[in-house]
């Protein structure tokens, strides 16, 4: 369907009538292009709750700024606690805005969908089967860093907040490490409610085109198979049908081979679960990523996330009982032993040999050479333009890993056993010593980012040695089993190559650190009296001299050698400690 952009101008939502101006919202009130604060927004929220019998409002964390982050419960039938909603049958859609708080474009739909709902007793019918949980502005203090000049790209509003929480962090690179206390108190929340489908509002930058939103779900193989087809052939071309209906022309959220060029070809890629879609797929839920296109007017924006999360109720409205069946089928297929017996893909990388042609709604775009900065320079007109596009969307296991039955973690480890209940992992502590049988990886050949990521020396290069060995752990030890339905979490925090590990994130950097060393007048003799006793170690000696000429120039560098050579070498340097038992074991545990 093609349809231009001045039709999406019309607005789409209830009108209220006069006395119902004072639930107008803010938006609505600063000619469509303003944001309320927080101070405002909760101000909103709390008059919805006093007005309506339907919501409740929890304060799921606090801010390390000191700011409630609230969750609002909204249920017909006031179940207001995950059991009660069980009991009920409903579906639990969790809907997030502000985690990007430069991107407001969802606080202001939800606002207006609930306020149609309580004061209009609009769409109150897809309350029916569907209980929503909706967390206004996840980055309260970013939120609160508010100027016109947070998104130099972007089209209204006139100001907003920032981008990163108050420590600098992008909650949106944080779901698995859970760094920042809103990212815990994201993933409590979620934790105790496990939602049947996710939303997560954002806008875009990038190149111009006529799309106002833009869609990713994470469709390419890395979740739970029945989940991908339910998305990819249920829920997606329904609502892209509703939102083309309404004037709302929706494409997949696409990357283009070359920067700014959409003509250089489309391709997409797996969210990693450091991303909210990312994370919530490997946790067996469907996560719906929306971003609007930054260039388009911010009402134009809001009215088409509006539309698309009210498209989403009304799929949801018809597909809970299936949806719940699937999720549910999804948490039991990876506590099962077929599950452990496949190899899990852990990273992907899309296919540039394979496309299909699509059609892509430009906008007309000419690229010149810059006298300023030298580079190209897109400069994107005013026409429409259907682009004919290679789309390059096969995507390939890159890496995937043997799973084990269980991980055991030594407990002086505490960040990452800390990480695991974050995460809704459920694990056991060893009630003695034991010596267990493990498979483990040695790490080697790593290498570092040079600057930091996320505030973390982030593991770039890695290879691993793997091999048996029996390993003695104390008391206190967390024994992880895999017959759970977080099986693909847990494989993703621990397993080492994976893109998004702890060690990634450089939890486990301190075991790479060498932390005795030789002095010359030691180790001079020392190696002397090696080389004597052991005729081999001068053709090892020789043979490392080869592959590093560098380091061989350097008299600490040969030394060390020696010294990794002698019994006095730290044998657990660069040895991860977590252990991964392959076999069904009993092991002494405290109830
Ligand atoms: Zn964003």
């Amino acid at each position: 369907m093609r349809l231009f952009l001045f039709s999406l101008l019309f607005p789409l939502f209830l009108t209220l009538s006069a006395q119902e101006d004072e639930w107008l919202t803010y938006y609505e009130n600063h000619d469509y292009n303003g944001t309320p604060r927080y101070t405002e927004t909760m101000d909103f929220c709390r008059r919805l709750a006093t007005e309506t019998d339907m919501i409740h409002i929890d304060t799921i964390g606090i801010s390390p700024q000191g700011r409630p982050v609230i969750m609002l419960v909204i249920d017909k039938d006031v179940n207001f606690t995950p059991e009660k909603v069980k009991q009920s049958g409903k579906a639990v859609l969790l809907v997030q805005s502000g985690i990007h708080p430069g991107e407001p474009d969802g606080k202001e739909a939800m606002l207006l969908i609930l306020r149609d709902m309580v004061v209009g007793n609009k769409d109150l019918r897809l309350l029916d089967h569907v209980t929503v949980l909706w967390i206004p502005i996840l980055n309260v203090d970013g939120h609160e860093r508010y100027s016109p000049y947070s998104r130099i790209n972007q089209n209204g509003p006139e100001e907003m907040g920032w981008r990163t929480n108050a420590q600098n962090l992008n909650l949106n690179r944080d779901y698995l490490k859970a760094d920042a206390p809103e990212t815990q108190a994201w993933l409590r929340a979620f934790n105790r409610w496990l939602p049947d489908f996710f939303i997560d509002c954002h806008t875009t930058d990038g190149a111009d085109y006529q799309y106002p939103i833009t869609q990713s779900m994470e469709t390419f193989g890395n979740m739970d198979a029945a989940l991908t087809l339910w998305q990819r052939d249920v829920y997606l071309p329904a609502v892209e049908l509703k939102m083309d209906q309404a004037g709302f022309p929706m494409f997949q959220y696409v990357s283009f081979r070359r920067w700014h060029d959409p003509r250089s070809g489309l391709y997409v890629r797996v969210a990693l679960p450091r991303l909210s879609e990312g994370y919530t797929a490997i946790q067996n839920r469907p996560g719906l990523l929306i971003e609007t296109h930054m260039l388009k007017p911010y009402r134009v924006r809001v009215e088409s996330t509006q539309k698309l999360i009210l498209s989403t109720l009304e799929l949801l409205d018809k597909e809970y009982v299936t949806l719940k069946e699937l999720n549910q089928k999804a948490d039991d297929f990876c506590a099962s032993e077929s599950f452990r017996k496949t190899p899990l893909a852990l990273d992907f990388a899309t296919s540039f040999s394979d496309s299909v042609m699509v059609d892509f709604l430009g906008i007309e775009y000419d690229r010149v050479t810059s006298d300023l900065s030298g580079g190209d320079w897109f400069r994107y007109g005013e026409k429409p333009e259907t682009f004919v596009l290679p789309m390059f969307n096969t995507i390939l296991p890159s890496y995937s890993v043997r799973l084990p039955e269980a991980y055991i973690i030594p407990p002086e480890w505490t960040t990452v056993i800390e990480k695991l209940k974050l995460h809704g992992v459920s694990f056991q502590t060893l009630a003695q010593a034991v010596d267990v049988n493990v498979n483990r990886y040695r790490l080697k050949n790593y290498a570092w980012q040079k600057t930091p990521n996320e505030g973390r020396q982030v593991m770039l290069k890695l290879e691993v040695d793997e091999f048996t060995e029996t390993v003695s752990y104390p008391a206190g030890s967390v024994l992880v089993l895999m017959n759970q339905r977080t099986a693909r979490v847990i494989a993703h925090m621990l397993e080492p190559k994976g893109p998004d590990s702890f060690v990634y994130w450089g939890f486990f950097n301190a075991i790479t650190e060498q932390k005795e060393y030789a002095e010359s007048y030691s180790m001079e003799k020392i190696a002397r009296q090696m080389l004597q006793e052991n005729p081999d170690l001068n053709q090892q000696f020789t043979t490392w001299k080869e592959k590093n000429p560098e380091l061989s120039k350097s008299s600490y560098a040969v030394l060390n050698w020696f010294y990794q050579q002698s019994p006095w070498w730290d044998v657990q340097k660069d040895l991860y400690p977590v252990g991964r038992i392959m076999n069904k074991i009993d092991l002494p545990v405290i109830e």
